[in-house]
């Protein structure tokens, strides 16, 4: 199997067992990793966060991501085409997702969704790409990664015309309010909160995570971007992810191993992580 990092089994994180988090979003697979991955890995366990998932933009990454999770216990993959790069995707390109999907550790089908804010793709071919990976997803009975900016109105109206979905999916990196949290939960979607929700500016997603029940929550970093306060602007990685759930059990009222405990459940069941 290759090297592994420590893991779980032999070190005991800060927090103790039964503490542990899952950071259910991170791009391990970047650039800005490639100097120092294995000491982001050790970062992250001795935070507690014993596992990650490494999550594909693109064909390229998410091998990238499968190597990954081939080589580290604690990594796992996911596969599929962000709306920034889809303007090229081809029939063989659909073929390869199809046999990836079916690689060991594979958890769920994305990041995929509608990126409002920066176009890279054009709109009609991020909508197409979006449906038609929605529907590959589904056939490899997959849960699903959403990415969603700008574009709640119109991501929605794709899931809502492709429900169910009975693997389910999260809302990646939310940034809706309350009311669009509760069209998505209906959808039987988890909702996953990143480090956003740590700036004081960010009312809203702090508002929504007050309402939003913690059994259809899950946390994620997005590294490396989004780093949470105390880090903000600086490189994010797995082990910041403590910051998010800190501010999670202050906004719920609830103890930090309360938010532990139950996003890991969440996650470990949404991903099927026992059976990997
Ligand atoms: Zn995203
Ligand atoms: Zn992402």
């Amino acid at each position: 199997m290759g090297k592994t990092i420590r893991n779980a089994e032999n070190i005991l994180p800060v927090y103790g067992q039964g503490t542990l988090l899952i950071d259910t979003h991170c791009h391990l697979d970047m650039s800005a990793y490639e100097a120092d991955c294995e000491a982001v890995l050790e970062r992250a366990i001795a935070a507690g966060v014993t596992r990650i998932i490494s999550v594909g933009i693109d064909l390229a990454s998410s091998r990238l991501a499968i190597a990954l999770a081939k080589k580290y216990i604690g990594v796992y993959a996911t596969v599929g085409v962000h709306p920034h790069n889809v303007a090229e995707l081809s029939e063989a390109d659909y073929t390869q997702l199809q046999a990836l999907c079916r690689q060991p550790k594979v958890v769920a089908y994305g990041e995929i969704g509608l990126d409002y804010v920066k176009n890279y793709a054009p709109v009609v071919l991020q909508k197409e790409h979006f449906v038609r990976q929605v529907a590959l997803a589904k056939k490899m009975h997959l849960p699903l990664v959403v990415h969603d900016r700008e574009a709640h109105a119109e991501i929605m109206e794709i899931l809502e015309a492709a429900a169910p979905f009975p693997a389910g999916g999260v809302m990646h990196c939310f940034s809706g309010d309350i009311a669009f949290a509760r069209r998505v939960l209906a959808l039987g979607f988890h909702i996953s909160i990143p480090g956003v929700v740590t700036f004081a500016k960010a009312e809203m997603l702090q508002e929504a995570v007050r309402e939003i029940p913690l059994s259809s929550l899950v946390l994620e970093t997005d590294g490396p971007f989004l780093a949470p306060v105390p880090q903000r602007g600086r490189r994010n990685e797995p082990a910041l992810l403590i910051h998010i759930a800190r501010k999670v059990a202050e906004l719920k009222g609830v103890s930090f191993e309360e938010v532990a405990r139950q996003t890991t459940i969440n996650a470990e069941r949404l991903f099927g992580l026992e059976g990997h």
